[in-house]
């Protein structure tokens, strides 16, 4: 898998920081962001974003590991 670097701190993302970009933003995202630009980003804390980690796990989605 190609890696991808966040859109503004410009550090390696985990593939569960893409599956979250792709979920809270757009599936067809281009511009990808880590867990704590996506925060501050979306207004919320890494907690939160963390929980979310776990419900789309829960879901069954393959976007996340
Ligand atoms: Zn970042």
């Amino acid at each position: 898998m190609e890696s991808k670097r966040c859109y503004v701190c410009g550090k390696e993302l985990s593939k569960n920081e893409i599956g979250l970009t792709k979920k809270l933003i757009d599936k067809k995202a281009n511009k990808f962001y880590c867990l704590s630009c996506l925060a501050e980003y979306l207004e919320v804390t890494e907690e939160e974003l963390l929980a979310k980690i776990e419900e789309f796990k829960e879901e069954g989605c393959t976007l996340f590991k």
